[in-house]
Order: C-alpha cells, then sequence, then structure tokens
C-alpha cells in the first residue's frame, strides 16, 4: 500500500485533503463531526487519520509500514472504534469505556483517535457524560463522530467539533465497487442501483444476495399466484437465510482473529483482542436481524418501484429493479396503487417493529400474512389490512 491507497475515499470530495493535511501539521481539531449517510467511507477515513497520526516514516502515512498496516486493519492499540450495542450508545460504555480510554497516554504511538459509530445514537445520558470529556480534551487525544443526523444530537456537541460533510456514493462509483467485490458483470447495474449510495450494501450482493433479493422481490406474485401457504413458506426462508448469514459472520470472525496473530506475532495486545472480539460479537448479534430487514428493505424497493412502473408503464427510469420491469408492470398491474401503498405502509411499520427487537420471527409471519391478505382480489369480503392507518408512509 502507498500513501495514495490509504487516503483512497472514493466520493468524498476533498475529506481526504483536509485529514491529512490536518494530520500533517500536526494540528488536527480534537473533535470532528463525520456528517452523512452511514457506512460511505467514515470508518476508512478514522484509520487513515489514525495511521497519518502515528506512522513514523511519513508524516501523514505511508501507508506501507506496520503501524499503518495495523491502523487500516482496526487493529492499532491506540485507535479505538466504539458502535452501540442495541439501539443505543449507553451511559456505562461512555463511563467505563470512551472516558478512560480518552484519558490514558497512548499505548502505542503518539496520538489516540476514538472514533464513534452511530454516534447521533447516544442517549440523554450518555451525551451527557460525553458532553464533560469533550469539554477537557486529553492533549494528542482525537474524538471522530458519525452522524447521520445531527437533530438526535445536543447542539453543545455538534458545536465542539469540526464538521466534514460525507456524501452518498454515485452510480459509477458504485458500478466500479461491485466490479472490484467480483459481483457478475450482468448483475453490477442491479447491485449498484439497489445500494442506494451505500458500498456497504454492497457487501451483503456480493456474497450472494441477488438470488435472495430476487427470491424477496417476488413474494408478491408468489402469494397470488400460489396463495396464502406461501407466506409461512417465505417467514421460514427468511429464518433460514439469518442462519446462513450468522454462520458466514461467525467464519469471517474467526478469520479476523486469526489475522491478528499475522499482524502480531504471539503478542496481540489484549485490548485490541477485546475490541475485536466485541465488535464480532456486536455484528454476530446484528445480524439476525439484519437479514430480516434486508428482507424488508428488498420488499419495500421493489414496492417504491411497482408503484413507479404503475404510475408510468412507459418509461423505466428511475427504477432500482432495472432488471425485472415486466414482473414489476405485471405486479403493479395485479394490485393496483391503493393496495401497493399499503403493502408500503405495512412494511414500514414491520421494519421499527423489527428495529425494537420485538418478536422477529413472527412479527414477519404476521407481515407476511397480511401481504398474502393484500394480494386476494378486490371483491373478497375480507378486510384488506393496514386500512385504518391513514397516509402511506412510504418514501
Ligand atoms: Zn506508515
Amino acid at each position: 500500500m502507498s500513501t495514495a491507497a490509504l487516503w483512497r475515499l472514493p466520493e468524498q470530495e476533498g475529506i481526504a485533503e483536509v485529514l491529512r493535511a490536518a494530520a500533517v501539521a500536526g494540528q488536527v481539531s480534537h473533535a470532528w463531526a463525520f456528517l452523512g449517510p452511514p457506512g460511505v467511507g467514515q470508518r476508512e477515513a478514522g484509520r487513515a487519520l489514525a495511521a497519518a497520526l502515528n506512522c513514523a516514516v511519513e508524516p501523514g502515512g505511508c501507508g506501507a509500514c506496520d503501524v499503518c498496516h495495523r491502523c487500516v486493519r482496526g487493529a492499532f492499540p491506540s485507535l479505538w472504534e466504539f458502535a452501540p450495542v442495541g439501539a443505543a450508545h449507553r451511559v456505562a460504555d461512555v463511563r467505563e469505556q470512551w472516558l478512560p480510554a480518552a484519558s490514558h497516554s497512548a499505548m502505542e504511538g503518539d496520538w489516540k483517535v476514538l472514533h464513534v459509530a452511530d454516534a447521533d445514537r447516544l442517549n440523554e445520558a450518555a451525551a451527557n457524560a460525553f458532553l464533560k470529556g469533550l469539554e477537557e480534551p486529553p492533549p494528542r487525544t482525537v474524538w471522530l463522530l458519525d452522524v447521520a443526523d445531527p437533530g438526535e444530537l445536543p447542539d453543545t456537541i455538534v458545536s465542539r467539533c469540526r464538521v466534514l460533510r460525507f456524501s452518498p456514493w454515485g452510480l459509477e462509483a458504485l458500478r466500479a465497487e461491485a466490479a472490484r467485490l467480483g459481483i457478475a458483470e450482468a448483475d453490477r447495474e442491479l447491485a449498484a442501483r439497489l445500494a442506494q449510495g451505500s458500498p456497504r450494501a454492497l457487501g451483503r450482493f456480493a456474497a450472494g444476495g441477488l438470488d435472495d433479493v430476487r427470491r424477496h422481490r417476488d413474494l408478491l406474485r408468489r402469494l397470488r399466484e400460489e396463495g396464502q401457504g406461501v407466506a409461512l413458506l417465505a417467514a421460514r426462508e427468511a429464518d433460514d437465510e439469518a442462519k446462513r448469514r450468522i454462520a458466514a459472520q461467525k467464519a469471517a470472525g474467526k478469520d479476523e482473529l486469526a489475522g491478528l496473530g499475522e499482524l502480531y506475532g504471539d503478542a496481540v495486545p489484549r485490548h485490541v483482542v477485546k475490541q475485536v472480539e466485541e465488535r464480532l460479537v456486536r455484528e454476530e448479534r446484528e445480524s439476525r436481524a439484519a437479514a430480516l430487514q434486508a428482507v424488508l428493505d428488498d420488499l419495500l424497493s421493489w414496492v417504491r418501484d411497482a408503484l413507479l412502473a404503475g404510475a408510468a408503464p412507459q418509461s423505466a427510469a428511475g427504477l432500482l429493479h432495472v432488471d425485472a420491469v415486466d414482473a414489476l408492470r405485471a405486479d403493479a398491474a395485479a394490485l393496483g396503487p391503493a393496495k401497493l401503498l399499503r403493502a408500503g405502509d405495512l412494511l414500514v411499520r414491520a421494519k421499527e417493529d423489527l428495529e425494537l427487537n420485538l418478536q422477529q420471527g413472527l412479527a414477519l409471519e404476521a407481515l407476511f400474512l397480511d401481504l398474502a391478505a393484500l394480494t386476494l382480489p378486490s371483491s373478497s369480503a375480507r378486510p384488506v389490512p393496514g386500512e385504518r392507518r391513514a397516509g402511506a408512509r412510504l418514501r
């Protein structure tokens, strides 16, 4: 790797230059807010900054030395990456992990970088506890806060940060990334569109996920043609998918831990192991919910496309599911806009239920049964579910 590769932050205009120049000058603000949608390069930017500040070969980071390598892998003792466990960052995490990490001297290198993912998910008590730490920053300590929605954070936090704005990726960059990830050429356009600005989303499609997408989006047709029994079958399929995903996550986690040994030999610092292990446990715990959310996201984007296809039958402009225009039109014709809007509403509500961690399997089953009822012919006496809820919230 080179310094250019270290600072390769696609689609984030100017951000690499700002951070690199600050590191070279040794004049780094003690807190930065990375504003923008999650997963578009914030983690890479934080790791590059940690490398740039601690690399002994070249100010700004050489990209090639041992320190740079470990930073890029997220396995450097003075780089801390915090993420919420569950729905929000807890005050105990702030008091017992974040603030002590900030006040101890760097375990290796000169600078500590403390990167908080989803910083807009601090609950109020956690935000107050954190504010104290932010007011009295120890020297050579840099806080990086990923903030998708600044309205969720107290102004007193954001106003103490230097703000950098991250952007969603454009289609062209996503196509290139899809190619880099080995997604087959015939599938790249679909993958790039479905990613909706997020390179992280492409990871799911690279790992065979487009077959899953194609199965998910076929649900309305199957319900219509094969009957309600498909609802329970589809819920079971989603559960199997989640299990597959957890198993894949476990295997990847094992590889990552084994990789730490390569970086450090036998003497991996304990807190580096702990940090990586905690992240892996968290990702594994979240992978079931993420798999089920993915089912809903695929259906939601399909319903949105069906609405578009129904409204403008001659045009495929703006569609995400570009490879299935005929099927979209068939669903649009069979269901009509009112039922599609209700389907969207049911899906949005089910997504919220999953986020609250309500009985996930049951929530999905109930949703699919509601969708099955929707696909019945309108002459049926059965009331259409979701009717009591006025106003679809489909984007
Ligand atoms: Zn270096």
